[in-house]
């Protein structure tokens, strides 16, 4: 008894003001904040938006994070999704939600800096440095150092589609456990890039998670409503939030490394897998033809896995990635693999061979399905 009235009246504490960008939001208020970022040549100040929400009571303070790369559009739609469903009054901690973080590529649907910088190789970055090091610094301070959490939301690059799934430090139980609340179709333990958002928020002790799905520049349904979902789940079990939506019933894959099956010529492109699809060895996961259709070489998996991500683009060079294969730990391949043996000679991952009507190849896939409301 004495430790739940204890539990209840931890819960009830007050929340605490905090200051962004010289603004200081009072517990129980949700301020829009511009947060000058620099001048364009034309004079005029550019600034990044940020909306603090503040709660009543007590608790962790999540970022959330998108356009990092200025292109990447879901996590814009998923930020904007949760802002509209989260209340100060019931809230216990604080949100601070970047939408548009590359304020400059998002301006030019770029995934860069003016100066072809890439902002996400730029943490922690510096108030000195280049357009990108001091925005990544200016991050750093306003947003990520006042916080204990965070989840930055990105999509594939280039042309590029994943699978909705998360990456993150899942050795670290705290981060796992958000991992794990988030509940992404498919997961994957990756250890940090230099430069990242992530690596610099992870080496202040902030555990982060990133959350990958869909296509820049397009908006992606599916990959919106699981990343909506999967954040108001975080949020829930850090004990921000009362309610979200449930658990899809399916568990999600866990990925323990991944690959990029790379194009052996240069041509045009007809894949037969999407993101999601469980494949296994030896499987053709398309072809590259010249534009008469001639000269086609299947394109074969050498292991079993899970579809990660592909590309859009069906013209490809030579040693272009075109499609991203995750394997799965051991308790997430209970799914029937193969048809076939598992023995793929090393060489064979591409050899001349007709293919088959892509509609039938594109049926015989396995979907994951989208996340529950
Ligand atoms: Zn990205």
């Amino acid at each position: 008894m004495q430790s739940r009235s204890r539990t209840d009246e931890k819960k009830r504490s007050p929340g605490m003001p905090i200051t962004v960008a010289s603004h200081t939001i009072s517990p129980d208020e949700r301020l829009r904040i511009e947060m000058p970022a620099s001048r364009l040549p034309t004079g005029t100040w550019l600034s990044v938006p940020v909306e603090v929400i503040n709660g009543k009571h007590k608790g962790p303070r999540l970022w959330l994070s998108g356009a990092v790369h200025g292109d990447e559009l879901n996590g814009v739609e998923i930020i904007r999704r949760v802002l509209r469903d989260v209340s100060p009054a019931d809230l216990s901690g604080t949100v601070i939600a970047v939408p548009i973080v590359n304020v400059y590529g998002f301006i030019e649907q770029s995934r860069y800096l003016p100066d072809r910088r890439d902002l996400n190789r730029s943490f922690p970055g510096s108030p000195r440095g280049s357009l990108a090091s001091r925005l990544a610094h200016l991050f750093m301070q306003e947003v990520v150092s006042q916080c204990t959490h965070g989840i930055d939301l990105h999509t594939g690059s280039n042309h590029r589609t994943n699978v909705p799934q998360i990456r993150a430090n899942l050795e670290d139980p705290e981060t796992r456990r958000c991992a794990d609340a988030f509940a992404a179709p498919v997961q994957m333990h990756s250890s940090t890039r230099d430069g990242s958002l992530r690596e610099a928020a992870t080496e202040r002790g902030i555990h982060v998670l990133l959350y990958e799905a869909g296509e820049p520049l397009r908006f992606d349904e599916a990959a919106i409503r699981t990343g909506h979902n999967g954040v108001l789940r975080v949020m829930k079990r850090l004990g921000m939030i009362q309610k979200a939506p449930p658990r899809p019933r399916q568990k999600p894959l866990n990925v323990v490394s991944s690959s990029w099956l790379r194009a052996r010529r240069s041509g045009v492109l007809h894949l037969t897998v999407a993101p999601g699809d469980m494949v296994h060895p030896r499987q053709i996961i398309g072809w590259v033809m010249d534009a008469f259709g001639d000269e086609s070489r299947a394109i074969r998996t050498p292991n079993a896995g899970v579809v990660l991500g592909l590309t859009n683009n069906p013209l490809v060079n030579q040693g272009d990635g075109v499609v991203h294969i995750g394997r799965l730990s051991e308790e997430s391949t209970d799914s029937p693999p193969a048809d076939e043996p598992a023995q793929a000679p090393a060489a064979a991952s591409e050899i001349g061979e007709a293919p088959p009507r892509l509609e039938q190849a594109a049926d015989q896939s396995v979907d994951v399905p989208p996340d529950a409301l």
